[in-house]
């Protein structure tokens, strides 16, 4: 599997552990406010094969518990499983970051990641607007999740307009019954579509109402904001 980016270190990407983070190439999405949209619409080489990798994380692993493997969307790639496998050989706690939308490779995925966290951009209504015209396979996923197999979050980037107070109705009830629920804020000034970039964060306390409309549906709200 070859990745567009590695970023050494991170304390924020995967929960109490100190991580690596790698960037998988493309997305079946297309989302307006994507701050990685260089990677995921238009990927483009020299990209970092998986041989050149693992001799990195190898060198590492004095410095690094977890891989996080982001992107993009990493269950695009059919050899994704295989690639985890390695990292779990080589004693590495792993967490995969999706959108959802490839739930028999997420499946897979179950058997050997440690950490999931799947994305619910807004209701499934909008998500048109990201460029999916059937959210079936996403409903598979959450769930897939559902069923507790490994530890696991949903999140959600409050991006004014994609999550009004009215999408999070729905939200919530696609988050129902789940563990987790971690509300991330938005970061205009990365958008790729300058419209989005011109928009304001909600306010502490519109995002405080979210939060407490959620907190009946999940078991633990989680704010990063
Ligand atoms: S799903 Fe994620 S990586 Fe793909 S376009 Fe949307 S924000 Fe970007």
């Amino acid at each position: 599997m070859k990745f567009s980016g590695l970023q050494k270190t991170s304390l924020l990407d995967y929960p109490d552990k100190v991580a690596s983070v790698l960037f998988a190439p493309g997305c079946n999405l297309h989302c307006a406010y994507c701050h990685n949209w260089e990677i995921a619409t238009n990927p483009q080489p020299p990209f970092l094969q998986e041989a050149t990798i693992l001799e990195i994380l190898e060198e590492r692993k004095k410095y690094v518990d977890a891989i996080v493997i982001t992107g993009g969307e990493p269950c695009m790639h059919k050899e994704l499983p295989k690639f985890l496998a390695k990292l779990k050989d080589r004693g590495f706690f792993v967490k995969l970051d999706t959108n959802g939308f490839y739930p028999d490779v997420l499946g897979v995925c179950l058997n050997i990641v440690d950490y999931v966290a799947l994305d619910i951009k807004t209701c499934l209504e909008k998500y048109e607007q990201l460029g999916a015209q059937d959210t079936n396979n996403l409903q598979k996923s959450i769930e897939i999740l559902k069923e507790d197999k490994v530890p696991y979050e949903f999140r959600t980037t409050i991006v004014p307009e994609l999550v009004t107070l009215q999408n999070i109705e729905q939200i919530c009830k696609l988050s129902e019954g789940s563990k987790i629920h971690a509300l991330q804020q938005f970061m205009p000034e990365n958008a790729p579509d300058k419209h989005y970039q011109k928009l304001q964060r909600y306010a502490p306390e519109v995002i405080d109402e979210f939060a407490n409309k959620l907190s009946k549906y999940t078991e633990k709200v989680i704010l990063r904001i």
